[in-house]
């Protein structure tokens, strides 16, 4: 920690400063992830396996636990520039307002149309798609985050984005679904008539408002039915945390330049892919014995997959077609009640994260929705950023660490990872501002039935 040097309220690294190389922590850690097991022969997957679903390049970023660098293709790091790197920004205003001896910063991802971190992983593996001479990829997206920036991404190379969006969001969040088609992308609401496993789920459930799980089935189908196409996702895979570490990169060499050395770092927890890679280069230096820090994920109360869920083999997908990855789960069949984070929803969780998370190199807490909501708010008033309710939960851990430096005098220095902006999530906003939100907690009751559905594999 350095009171020679005065902190700017953003921290920038030049273009010259910043990564070159994305960083595999999986290279370090001693109990590597469980590996990815083929379905159905419970043997682990191959490369030909995985090949068939995503792009070569692509799955052996998945299936490396050992090479502990990648460089960034030179096209990669062009696009970054648009938009990054991405500010550090020193939350004077925030600490004034809470009265806290605590230093907080906050590692800003929504600076870009798409408004999230996914814009990192997205241009990546568009660019793989572009690189193996295909014509374009498939996906899906729930909340709309990662569809928005896999448009961006394909808009940006000339690669056909096909967007599988659950049929509720579709219909929710027409503003989403409208910058995705001007970015070109064709978005289908899910369940369709276009795919033969969309067609069987509107024949069994007529006017069914769709789900995650279903639309991965039609984009996968999509994805291997067509010639050129290939399957990608925004989230849980080791190859999306692996593309995401260009947050943690960022933040350490910022941090390095100012002699600041965080006691904190906290990010929220969905599928694991910020918070992997923001953490990363801070877990590398745990494992190799170099520096010690707190680490603490954040997740919904209305989906504890780390808090409450169990470190077991499950499948990545409602539909049951994904490799199964070992990682802390509530079971495909969990569906989470209606939480306006819908980021978060996801009833698994990183493979990378989760073993981190065994072995006790991090922490984990859930909170609940309103609580969140006025972290948000407050964050909003005084940081001027209005906060995605997902990037929220890390706002509320961030402020109840503060207030805890507030009591005991410490000058902790906390950062936390700021993942988006939240102007198309203003319907969860109003019903915060209402005063209709609801904090509803499952039961144990209610997580059973999930694990009950856990496959039997050891
Ligand atoms: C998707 C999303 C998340 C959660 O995804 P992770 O893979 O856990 O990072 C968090 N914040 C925002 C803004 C998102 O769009």
């Amino acid at each position: 920690m350095s009171n020679e040097k005065t902190i700017p309220y953003k921290i920038y690294l030049e273009e010259s400063e910043m990564p070159k190389q994305w960083y595999n922590v999986r290279a370090d850690m001693k109990n590597k992830p469980a590996p990815l097991l083929n379905p159905d022969t419970l043997k682990p997957i191959t490369h030909e396996e995985l090949g068939n679903v995503f792009c070569d390049e692509l799955v052996k970023q998945e299936l490396d636990d050992t090479t502990a660098y990648f460089d960034i293709p030179q096209e990669i790091q062009d696009f970054y520039k648009m938009y990054r790197p991405s500010p550090l920004v020193r939350a004077y205003c925030l600490e004034k307002a809470l009265g806290t001896p605590a230093k907080i910063y906050y590692k800003f991802e929504g600076n870009n149309t798409s408004g999230s971190h996914k814009l990192n992983s997205a241009i990546a593996q568009a660019y793989y798609a572009k690189k193996q001479g295909l014509k374009g990829v498939t996906t899906e997206t729930g909340a709309g985050q990662w569809g928005t920036a896999l448009s961006m991404a394909c808009a940006y190379l000339g690669l056909d984005c096909e967007v599988y969006m659950v049929k509720c969001s579709y219909e929710q969040k027409p503003f989403r679904r409208e910058v995705m088609r001007t970015y070109g992308a064709n978005v289908t609401p899910s369940p369709s008539d276009k795919t033969a496993v969309g067609r069987k789920i509107l024949a069994e459930h007529p006017g069914t408002s769709g789900s995650l799980g279903c639309a991965i089935s039609e984009a996968v189908e999509a994805a291997t039915s067509k010639e050129g196409y290939r399957y990608v996702l925004g989230s849980v895979l080791s190859q999306v945390l692996l593309h995401q570490t260009i947050i943690g990169l960022e933040t350490k060499a910022a941090l390095d330049k100012y002699d600041i050395k965080p006691d904190i770092i906290i990010g929220c927890a969905g599928g694991g892919s910020n918070l992997g890679g923001l953490i990363s280069p801070f877990v590398g230096e745990m494992l190799r014995g170099e520096a010690n820090y707190r680490i603490i994920a954040v997740e919904p109360a209305s989906c504890p997959s780390l808090t409450r869920g169990k470190y077991a083999y499950d499948f990545c997908d409602t539909g049951m077609i994904c490799p199964l990855s070992k990682m802390y789960t509530l079971g495909s069949g969990f569906i989470p009640s209606a939480s306006h984070a819908g980021g978060l929803r996801y009833h698994g969780m990183s493979s990378i994260v989760s073993q981190i998370y065994e072995d006790k190199l991090m922490e984990a807490v859930s909170v609940e929705q309103t609580s969140v909501f006025e972290a948000a708010q407050q964050f909003a008033k005084v940081e001027g950023i209005l906060p995605a309710p997902e990037s929220s939960h890390a706002i509320r851990v961030a402020i109840d660490e503060a207030l805890k430096c507030k009591e005991t005098g410490e000058e902790k220095t906390i950062v936390f990872g700021l993942t988006g902006t939240g102007y198309f999530d203003m319907f969860a906003y109003g019903k915060f501002n209402d005063g209709e939100m609801n904090d509803y907690i499952p039961t144990d009751e209610e997580l059973a039935v999930g694990f009950a559905g856990l496959p039997n594999v050891e």
